[in-house]
């Protein structure tokens, strides 16, 4: 039985969740975002029209990763940030916050904190939950499908927070431009669980925290860091990433961490990295909508039901399942 399947139905028709979302109305994106991410075969259909009506008006705003491991201060930062952005320079923000739901109980690693209290009050943000559910470690399945919700409903910026396990930094790379690191001072890398793949992914780190007693040792880090990051090979457009210092609690680095991801992309459009970036994801995208189809094509078709896969003589399987692979519209770059 899916998640949400005893809870009442309560969706709306396509046009009331186009209309809604085209208008900004935040409740609307809300359950906009559930149909797509339902899991129930009846929501299918219904998720593809919505997604199909708003792909035209997707692709303007700044698709932001910010991750790190629990405790970074990701939600405080972006909170932050968040504030920075709608009450300093008037923009519009979304933030699709993934929940690291256990797969195995359920529930939260984050249990009933309230997370970002401030921006989600405001009337120009908007601040999303998702469960993971277990899928690539912390990214949810239908974050990108939340992202281009988030564009038509006209967000300037949307934030992808993800808790840096290791898969989920790549799979949240596929559907960002930018990439931030948040890095604690004082915790070796080991201790982070900060894998040098994942430092090397980053467009952006920022040693967090960097306040009162801790003021000193995020100095120190950032000038650590600094160090490593030259060790690396340079980015296809030469884009040497920043390590600032950051402060969600005084605000101090704020700005300038906003200034960096600005920085980060001008020089990308000015180099078409941004519109390469988007390329590509667009077809890991499709890559992926194809096998998500494909599997539950498989899974429903009867004669696949009816098969005994314990029976030693059941080896291969032929089957044709009609493919729906949903909304996948190859020819658009968003
Ligand atoms: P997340 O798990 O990465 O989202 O981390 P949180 O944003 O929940 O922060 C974890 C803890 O660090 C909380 O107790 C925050 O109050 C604290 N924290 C976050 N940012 C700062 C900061 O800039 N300065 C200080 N001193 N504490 C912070």
């Amino acid at each position: 039985m899916p998640p949400d399947a005893r809870l009442p139905r309560t969706r709306l028709s396509v046009p009331a969740y186009i209309d809604g979302v085209r208008r900004g109305h935040r409740a609307t994106l809300a359950r906009a975002i559930t149909l797509v991410e339902s899991e129930r075969a009846d929501d299918a259909a219904p998720a593809a029209d919505l997604l199909d009506a708003i792909l035209p008006h997707t692709g303007r705003a700044r698709r932001i990763a910010i991750t790190g491991v629990p405790g970074a201060g990701k939600s405080t930062l972006i909170d932050a940030l968040g504030m920075h952005l709608v009450r300093d320079r008037g923009e519009r923000v979304a933030v699709l916050s993934i929940d690291p739901s256990s797969p195995v109980s359920g529930g939260s690693l984050l249990g009933d904190k309230t997370r970002m209290a401030r921006l989600a009050v405001e009337a120009n943000a908007f601040v999303r939950p998702s469960p993971a559910r277990g899928h690539l470690g912390g990214v949810a399945p239908r974050t990108r499908e939340a992202i281009l919700l988030c564009e038509a409903a006209g967000f300037d910026t949307v934030f992808v927070e993800t808790v840096g396990v290791g898969q989920s930094e790549i799979a949240v790379r596929q559907m960002t431009d930018c990439f931030v690191l948040l890095l604690l001072a004082g915790a070796g890398d080991e201790l982070q669980g900060v894998k040098r793949g994942i430092v090397e992914m980053a467009d952006i780190l920022a040693i967090t925290k960097a306040d009162g007693a801790n003021r000193e040792a995020a100095a120190r880090a950032r000038t650590a860091y600094a160090g490593a990051m030259h060790l690396f090979p340079p980015a296809p457009d030469r884009w040497s990433p920043p390590v600032l210092t950051t402060s969600a609690l005084d605000g101090a680095g704020v700005p300038e961490l906003w200034a960096a991801v600005l920085a980060h992309q001008a020089g990308s459009d000015a180099s078409g990295q941004r519109l390469a970036r988007r390329r590509e994801q667009a077809v890991a995208w499709l890559r992926e909508l194809v096998t998500i189809g494909l599997g539950r094509a498989l899974t429903r078709d009867p004669a696949v039901a009816d098969i005994n896969f314990d029976r030693p003589d059941v080896s291969v399987v032929q089957i044709e399942p009609a493919v729906d692979v949903g909304a996948a519209d190859d020819n658009a770059v968003r």
